[in-house]
């Protein structure tokens, strides 16, 4: 029989080296704006056309290539960063590899342009799928300039797994995000068909941050730093009441480079413990410097991982210079939680006297224990018509149904300020008030889309809600469906967005929190498929504003629970697909006495 192994050729094998180094645009985004990095450039623009499917330009001032260079630097493993083994110890430079380029060129259209400051000329060298198809000299400005067109073109089975424009596009802003907090010292442009998205100018970390991030999260930083024999740390974290439901603000460098690291992340959640709201992250821009020996940054080819020599006293260095800061905040969160919930206090309610701020040093204060308590008995009243407004029209035919409506009468309570109990001739039933009032927030509002009403309430004094750029794209995703459900929200400027109006279902208090939430929600990518926005909206809104578990509810609340529940389309599931309630047959009671 004949040999069967052989070695694949360089256009198949670059092409299996790019499934792991080029996943989607804005991994090239990172490999090219490296490269400039590495190239010693400050000031670098990246232009985009369909969030990069169709084509991505970086530019840059750097040092540029000689002719021999540029024919090089497309073949696999070429590199002018590292020459023997003892250099992979000491890696000061982003790249190293000598994939990106290679990997690139195999399965996109290639153009680089580069001109070294001691050549008349520059050069441009074009090569398609792998192949070269030209090269020659050209008129050009000092730098570089690599053009990619129509990835994957040759390689559909990865173009077709490239997800909608704008999920793409907030892939690369958060690669954007990443680079350029790690090199503050860059002049450095996002722009997007014709339009800048960013316009970032060499600056401090502190200034950076809130370039990128908007100027409302400067009053959440909280800065941190510690030096040692071994590490230097500085950088900020995010006040604990500011923290997201997604990790889109969590980053750690090492010797400016953006890495996960999962047991340097749990020194930090550890830090925090106790002091976030349920299900929230923290947040945190930490930046580590570390002699390059003593970490092992070639673990994936996306460098992203990184192996530390001394990872058990990172963790502790890490962890009490965080715990110590926000120790220090600890002493004034009374003062600034109460200024903020005072904003929280309906409109009506402006002239009572306002209660004196108390200031409290308590190590095991936790903001959020029992604000979800206060907080509702402060939206109750408005909930509380619209119950009433639902009415008891739209009645359900199910024997159990008719019998609850009919028969509960007054009887029902609340228990463990959870669950509401009630029971009908034959059985006894507990609802859990939560999943039950997520259930009649969520049918409100996808009625109010199906009935094409669009009847809003406006906010006697509009609310501003500073947008980032990743939210600015999701809100005109989601533009269209906000309105038919009862928003009235307008752009001012770039980044501004006003809330003029919401749904009648919502407490004007809780504009800010419903709209907050919502980015959230939706930056947290893989959405569902099967779920319209409209769905996804409705029960973003029903978890945020819903009554919690362990608020204590008045008699008229529970009843209008129960009595707005039955009246759901659909009673048993809450919108998160949960029991809402279950129920005790009396021949199930008998069974247990017998
Ligand atoms: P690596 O960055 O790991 O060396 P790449 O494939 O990304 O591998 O790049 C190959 C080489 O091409 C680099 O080592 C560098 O010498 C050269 N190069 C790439 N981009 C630029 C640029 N923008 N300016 C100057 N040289 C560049
Ligand atoms: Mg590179």
């Amino acid at each position: 029989m004949k040999d069967i192994i052989k070695i694949l050729p360089e256009n198949i094998s670059n092409q299996i080296a790019a499934g792991e180094v080029v996943q989607r645009p804005a991994s090239l985004i990172k490999e090219l704006v490296e490269n400039s990095i590495d190239a010693l450039s400050d000031r670098i623009q990246v232009f985009l056309n369909e969030s990069g499917k169709k084509t991505i330009k970086v530019v840059d001032n750097g040092i540029g290539m000689s002719q021999n260079d540029l024919m090089n630097c497309v073949l696999r493993h070429a590199t002018s960063k590292i020459t023997e083994t003892k250099d992979l110890m000491n890696i000061n430079s982003k790249g190293f590899r000598g994939e990106a380029l290679s990997s690139i060129a195999a399965v996109s259209q290639l153009e680089i342009v580069t001109r070294r400051k001691v050549d008349k000329f520059g050069y441009k060298l074009k090569i398609k799928g792998g192949k070269i198809q030209s090269n020659e000299k050209v008129v050009s400005r000092v730098g570089t300039y690599v053009l990619v067109k129509n990835l994957f073109f040759n390689v559909p089975a990865r173009r077709n797994f490239l997800k909608s424009d704008s999920v793409e596009l907030r892939h690369i802003i958060n690669e954007f995000h990443r680079i350029s907090i790690a090199h503050c010292d860059l002049n450095i442009s996002l722009n997007h068909k014709s339009s800048e998205i960013f316009n970032l100018h060499k600056s401090n970390i502190h200034v950076r941050i809130k370039n990128i991030f908007g100027k409302k999260i400067e009053e959440n930083l909280i800065p941190i730093r510690e030096k040692t024999s071994f590490v230097k740390l500085n950088g900020y974290i995010i006040k604990p009441e500011a923290s997201k439901k997604t990790r889109g603000m969590q980053f750690l460098f090492v010797n400016n480079r953006f890495i996960k690291n999962n047991f340097l992340f749990h020194a930090i959640n550890k830090a925090y413990e106790g002091l976030l709201p349920e299900k929230n992250y923290p947040g945190f821009f930490i930046f580590l410097r570390v002699d390059p020996a003593s970490i092992d940054i070639n673990v994936h080819p996306n460098k992203i991982e990184v192996k530390f020599e001394d990872e058990q006293s990172l963790y502790s260095i890490i962890n009490s210079t965080i715990k110590h800061s926000l120790g220090i905040f600890q002493v004034t969160p009374a003062i600034d939680f109460n200024t903020k919930s005072s904003f929280e206090i309906p409109y009506s309610k402006r002239s009572d006297q306002p209660i004196p701020p108390k200031i409290e040093i308590d190590k095991n204060f936790n903001p959020f224990k029992d604000q979800t308590s206060k907080y509702h008995s402060k939206i109750w009243n408005k909930s509380e018509i619209i119950y009433k407004e639902v009415g008891s029209s739209n009645l359900f035919n199910a024997d159990l149904i008719n019998e609850i409506i009919s028969d509960y009468g007054n009887k029902i309570f609340q228990i463990m300020n959870s669950y509401l109990v009630t029971s009908t001739r034959n059985s006894l039933i507990v609802i859990d008030q939560e999943r039950a009032h997520q259930r009649i927030i969520y049918e409100k509002l996808m009625k109010k889309i199906t009935n094409s009403d669009i009847s809003s309430q406006q906010l006697i004094f509009p609310l501003n809600f500073v947008l980032t750029e990743t939210q600015k794209l999701i809100y005109f995703e989601l533009k269209n469906t906000l309105t038919e459900m009862g928003f009235r929200l307008e752009i001012e400027g770039k980044l501004n967005l006003k809330i003029i109006g919401i749904p009648e279902i919502c407490s004007d208090n809780q504009a800010n929190k419903i709209i907050e939430d919502l980015f959230d929600e939706f930056e947290n990518d893989p959405k569902k498929k099967s779920f319209s926005n409209g769905d996804l909206i409705a029960m973003s809104i029903s978890k945020s504003t819903s009554i919690k578990k362990g608020s204590f509810l008045e008699k008229e609340e529970q009843k209008n629970i129960v009595n707005n529940l039955f009246n759901c389309k659909e009673h048993l599931l809450s919108p998160f697909q949960k029991k809402i309630f279950y129920t005790i047959t009396k021949p199930e009671l008998q069974n247990k006495f017998l």
